[in-house]
């Protein structure tokens, strides 16, 4: 594996792997991986001549400082984890590097609906901060196809409006969610869980699994409340558990057959923010 921390030296780099026709399939990263991460890696090695993996703590998309100074970093490691997986290429670049002083200027990102709503509507700006990022990182890298997580399920729609704003010619490859063996699925965050935050943090999943088995019976704003009732009793902050139809996540009042569904939500336990979703 090759490790290159300027945007410089990897835009180089792959100008020459271009000329020789070789795909590139490029999966970006904020470091602390684990195994959710590793599938998204596994799945692009599988499908391209050249996997290429970012990791860069973006400083624009928290919302939160003091989240931002928490995020785990944990280089060496996520190092020998990329290796084992046949990463071709790491691409680490430094703030300075991402945004030297001509890319600091404000760019705004006409992304309407999609960033008014759930994440959007929860963390202002956050997404204008993943757009600013990724439009950076596919300009650098220019992938042919793009590895992201269905556990970011919104921010999969944002970046598809990105793409099509910018015109990049990269198709999304979206990656299933990853879980734990007890259910919660896998995100850097939860190593700021106590063992005992951990644990019950599982019950997030096992809520919004509950409320799928029921939605077709009862109305979704009866299991909301008994849902968000569940987790608040069990010291839970709940932000929003919300219902959408995957392809333009409009938001909906009750279950309707026949379109893909999604059941999103976002919660607090120990000062961590967590995020879930289950694809109906
Ligand atoms: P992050 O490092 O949190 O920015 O995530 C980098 C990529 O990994 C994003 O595309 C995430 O959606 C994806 N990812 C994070 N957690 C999981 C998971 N549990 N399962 C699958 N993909 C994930």
């Amino acid at each position: 594996m090759i490790i290159i921390k300027t945007s410089e030296k990897l835009k180089q780099f792959l100008k020459v792997e271009s000329t020789s026709k070789r795909s590139i399939g490029f999966v970006p990263t904020m470091g602390a991986l684990h195994a959710g991460h590793i599938s998204l890696v596994t799945l692009c090695k599988q499908q391209n001549d050249l996997t290429v993996v970012s990791i860069f703590i973006n400083p624009l998309q928290f919302n939160e400082q003091k989240d931002f100074e928490n995020y785990p970093l944990k280089t060496e490691e996520d190092i020998v984890a990329l290796i084992h997986a046949g990463t071709n290429i790491l691409y680490l670049p430094s703030v300075q590097d991402m945004y030297p002083a001509r890319e600091a200027s404000e760019v705004v990102y006409e992304l309407g609906y999609l960033d008014q709503i759930l994440e959007g509507a929860h963390r202002p700006g956050h997404f204008q901060g993943v757009a600013r990022v990724v439009d950076l990182l596919l300009q650098t890298v220019q992938p042919q196809r793009l590895y992201l997580g269905t556990k970011d399920f919104q921010q999969i729609r944002i970046i598809q409006r990105l793409i099509d704003l910018k015109g990049f010619k990269t198709s999304i490859v979206p990656a299933p969610l990853v879980r734990e063996e007890s259910g919660l699925a896998m995100s850097s965050r939860n190593e700021r869980l106590s063992i005992v935050g951990r644990r019950n943090a599982a019950m997030i999943y096992q809520q919004l699994k509950w409320i799928c088995d029921k939605i077709r019976e009862q109305s979704f704003s009866s299991l909301k409340t008994l849902a968000r009732e569940n987790l608040e009793r069990n010291g839970f902050e709940v932000e929003y558990i919300e219902l959408a139809s995957q392809s333009d996540l409009r938001i909906l009042k009750d279950y309707e057959k026949g379109i893909p569904l999604v059941l999103l939500a976002a919660v607090r336990i120990e000062g961590v923010r967590l995020i879930d979703n289950i694809q109906l």
